[in-house]
């Protein structure tokens, strides 16, 4: 028989439609609900039901008030507390885990103040809203850039780390309060944009136990349960947190080629307190985002790609699919990525390239 709850998803975008495929082998009764464009229904939900959020953020409807409200919307404390670049450091500070210095944007602080204690580039980052490098701002002192008015205790100012690379661990807290991973995942941005993500690496082992460390006190600080990501800089050996998920993240998309249990199942199954065994990797994958372009049917003639195409209305600079490349074959990769920089538009080329020059 089967008892697991019936699950609930705040939100039914990229994130809600691979939660609900994640699903169906565990035949857990899954349902993403739309609340962007929300309708005058009222859900037929149980108190038995739990729920979940694709997103840290959402407006306010009688939907979303239904779901949110539900006495097991699970982790319902830690949305707004993440959601907010403010509170977000203020946890890090008090939990003494390294992050890019940085200070509230109040009515008081100056340029000249900011850029004494930070330096000449100082990032200005709206508190919430902001996503895929969406709601920065840079103060440079050279071209006398000034804060923004209307930004004055919506924003966080940030050192400018002059970091080696970025890396993000995926993980997942059972109720229990044990803690499983992912091997730590490479990730290169282009304005702002996750674009390429390779996993898993060997010269990046030696930071894994630092990485855990990080994100299981911070899971336990929150008494969370279900996949939380943390996205770093690499400083030498030392990572500083950039900034936290508490949800499935984009740099964990390569678990659904690349793990036996890939990061959409993991969170079902902490929902539902259902056994997590520490997932196999099987493969060195690479992830691809498909930013801004149309779908392209030769993507899937590559010998070792699988095409999650996300069905949007596809616009510039908007994530629209993501290619996982498995690298068990690095001939095989090579001519993959050779294919790709023909089909893919300019932009592309830099990334591809540093992708090869990861892995062969
Ligand atoms: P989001 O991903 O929500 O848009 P982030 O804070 O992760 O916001 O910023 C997006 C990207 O901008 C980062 O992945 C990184 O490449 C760059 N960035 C963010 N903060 C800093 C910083 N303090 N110094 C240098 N680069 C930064
Ligand atoms: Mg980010």
């Amino acid at each position: 028989m089967n008892n697991t709850p019936k699950v609930w998803i705040l939100g039914n975008g990229q994130l809600g439609a691979m939660l609900t495929h994640a699903s169906e082998p565990l035949a857990i009764n899954v349902e993403a609900i739309d609340i962007v464009n929300p309708d005058n229904r009222v859900l037929p939900m149980s108190s038995n039901d739990v729920v979940t959020a694709e997103r840290e953020q959402w407006p306010e409807s009688s939907l979303s008030l239904q779901l949110s409200e539900h006495p097991n919307f699970i982790n319902s404390s830690v949305f707004g507390l993440l959601a907010d670049r403010y509170t977000q450091k203020s946890l890090l500070n008090e939990l003494s885990i390294d992050s890019a210095p940085w200070q509230l944007v109040d009515d008081d602080v100056s340029e000249q103040v900011l850029h004494h204690k930070y330096g000449s580039n100082v990032l200005l980052k709206r508190r919430t809203g902001g996503y895929d490098g969406k709601g920065q701002h840079w103060l440079k002192q050279d071209s006398d850039s000034v804060i923004p008015a209307d930004w004055r205790n919506e924003a966080i100012a940030e050192q400018a780390i002059n970091f080696d690379e970025e890396v993000s661990l995926v993980g997942v807290r059972q109720a229990n309060g044990d803690c499983i991973f992912y091997p730590l995942t490479l990730n290169l941005h282009q304005d702002g944009i996750l674009i390429v993500s390779i996993a898993p690496l060997s010269r990046l082992s030696h930071l894994q136990a630092q990485a855990e460390s990080m994100l299981s006190s911070i899971m336990n600080k929150l008494d969370y349960v279900g996949v939380m990501a943390m996205e770093c800089f690499r400083v030498g050996d030392k990572l500083l947190v950039n900034e936290l998920a508490p949800r499935v993240h984009n740099s964990g998309h390569w678990t659904q080629t690349g793990s036996h249990i890939d990061q959409f199942q993991l969170h079902m199954r902490a929902l539902c307190n259902l056994p997590i065994p520490q997932p196999k990797v099987t493969f060195n994958c690479a992830m691809v985002n498909l930013i801004g372009t149309e779908n392209d049917q030769r993507w899937l003639s590559l010998s070792n790609a699988e095409l999650y195409w996300y069905n949007k209305e596809v616009r510039l600079g908007r994530k629209v699919g993501h290619l996982n490349l498995s690298i068990d074959d690095i001939t095989a990769t090579s001519n993959s990525i050779d294919k790709l920089k023909q089909w893919l538009p300019e932009q592309y080329q830099t990334p591809l390239e540093w992708l090869r020059s990861e892995i062969c």
